[in-house]
């Protein structure tokens, strides 16, 4: 059995994604969603030890109290200090952090390749620094951080030497430009960046899943722009977290995993109470 913790954690896709891809590997294992309090993830990983839970996901608020809490972190979680997966290593809980290198390889399944790349990450909360993190360990050459409070962009940056803070001007510079703020998150439909620092041949991706299509990322494919949507890094991190679960031999299907948080995603309900991308219910 593997559960993620969370709250709120109801609206979450990671059960409907890890069911698609236990199914997709004829695995019997059950996946659950267990509404943990704030405060509590400690309790939630004596449970785990005592119920013989075979791995964990874990989403806000407890990315950074389970990092405090495991017997060990892997080096990405260390660095975050931030994690979303726990596992066995024998009787040790081990944290591990897969959100970053989800995002990479949701690059990757788009044939865009980060090796030797400049790189521009608008936001600098949980989000942003896994992905400068994972953008560094990938190779980019040069990543800038803008954010809306610049002392975040500065420490997110601190995370490796390739980064620094950014000004506005780098975004027309960058191969890749990445939105990680929560701006353009379902109804909202203010954007991040000024569409016209964007620019043909760049790659412009948004972590946002709902809606899948972002006012901005229309605006950037309008522009010329080859656009990647949120969901690849969701659907990846799991896939990632499979792996860690069931070892590197398992098979994992990420279109099975797609195709589940897709069908998920347009059964979201909105105020009105019909099916359409505009709400921000979901989360990992
Ligand atoms: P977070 O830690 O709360 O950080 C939020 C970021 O958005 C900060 O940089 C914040 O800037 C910025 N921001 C928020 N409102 C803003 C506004 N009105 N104007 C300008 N900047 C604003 O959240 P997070 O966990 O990093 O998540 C960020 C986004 O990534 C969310 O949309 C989330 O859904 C998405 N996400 C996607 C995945 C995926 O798998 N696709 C995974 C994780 C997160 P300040 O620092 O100035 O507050």
């Amino acid at each position: 059995m593997a559960a993620v913790i969370g709250s709120p954690v109801a609206h979450s896709l990671s059960p409907v994604i890890h069911r698609a891809a236990f199914d997709a590997a004829g695995e019997d294992w059950t996946y659950a969603a267990l509404e943990v309090a704030p405060g509590k993830a400690a309790d939630a990983l004596a449970a785990m030890r005592t119920l013989g839970i075979g791995g964990l996901s874990v989403t806000m608020p407890h990315k950074e109290a389970v990092a405090d809490a495991v017997d060990r972190l892997d080096p990405v979680a260390r660095s975050l200090r931030s994690v979303n997966t726990v596992s066995w290593d024998g009787d040790q809980l081990v944290g591990s952090s897969t959100d970053g290198a989800g995002f990479v390889a949701s690059l990757a399944d788009a044939q865009v390749s980060v090796a030797g790349a400049k790189v521009a990450v608008i936001g600098a909360g949980g989000a942003a620094r896994s992905i400068i993190d994972a953008l560094a360990r990938a190779g980019a050459s040069d990543i800038t951080v803008l954010n809306r409070t610049p002392d975040r962009a500065e420490t997110a940056a601190a995370l490796t030497p390739v980064a620094s803070p950014g000004i506005i001007s780098d975004i027309s510079r960058a191969d890749i430009v990445v939105n990680a703020t929560s701006v353009g998150m379902g109804s909202d439909q203010s954007l991040p960046c000024d569409p016209g620092l964007l620019r043909d041949g760049q790659v412009v991706a948004d972590l946002i899943y709902h809606p899948l299509v972002t006012r901005w990322m229309a605006a950037a494919d309008d522009r010329g722009a080859r656009t990647v949507d949120g969901l690849g890094m969701l659907v990846h991190q799991a896939a990632l977290q499979q792996r860690i679960w069931l070892g590197d031999d398992a098979v994992i299907d990420t279109a099975a995993m797609r195709a589940a948080a897709m069908d998920a995603l347009n059964r979201v309900p909105t105020r009105e109470g019909s099916a359409t991308n505009s709400t921000p219910r979901t989360t990992a």
